[in-house]
């Protein structure tokens, strides 16, 4: 994959800090806020994230929406709602993929190049890291070959385990 090593990095940082076109927030379905990554984008972003978020209605799981960054250094927040992981067999995979896919079409669409994820359903949602983290490379991999207008994606990673199975996942797709 041509220039695949530079269009996808990870990094370990707290994602509210990144100064890229458009951050994701790993949002639930009211998008009203929670803890985790929600609530720190929350706080960074100042209280009109909230308005912004309770005039769209909330967002089904699988899919995402998009808002003004405010006060945060991204233009952009793009709220993914992932799913909570039961084990496996109730289309987690297909919705977490959906979550990345959803959220890579709303940057293009809305002419942000730069966009930067957290590892949605990680978190509070139980997600196991190294399956979420093989879904999250091969759906932007997958999502970017057919969207030229996004530049870079950024997996933002919380801790350096995080960030280690990341590192491995992306090291994979240059061999
Ligand atoms: P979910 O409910 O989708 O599991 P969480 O916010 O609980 O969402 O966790 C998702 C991931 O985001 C976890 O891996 C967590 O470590 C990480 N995380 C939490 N805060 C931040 C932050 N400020 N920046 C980047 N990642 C974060």
């Amino acid at each position: 994959m041509s220039g695949g090593q530079d269009r996808l990095v990870a990094v370990e940082a707290d994602i509210t800090m990144l100064a890229v076109d458009a951050i994701v927030n790993a949002a639930n379905s009211s998008l009203l806020g929670g803890g985790g990554v929600d609530g720190a984008i929350h706080r960074a972003a100042g209280p009109e994230l909230l308005g912004a978020c309770r005039a769209i209605g909330g967002c089904p799981t699988g899919e995402a929406r998009i808002t003004p960054g405010f006060r945060l250094p991204a233009r952009w927040v793009i709220h993914a709602v992932g799913p909570v992981w039961h084990g496996g067999d109730r289309g987690e995979s297909a919705l977490l993929a959906g979550c990345y896919s959803h959220a890579l079409v709303l940057a293009a669409n809305h002419g942000a190049e730069t966009v930067a994820f957290p590892a949605i359903s990680t978190g509070v949602y139980r997600y196991p890291m190294e399956a979420a983290a093989r879904i999250a490379v091969a759906t932007v991999v997958e999502t970017t070959a057919r969207e030229p207008r996004i530049r870079q994606v950024t997996f933002c990673c919380f801790d350096a385990a995080a960030l280690g199975v990341y590192q491995r996942c992306l090291a994979q797709l240059t061999r």
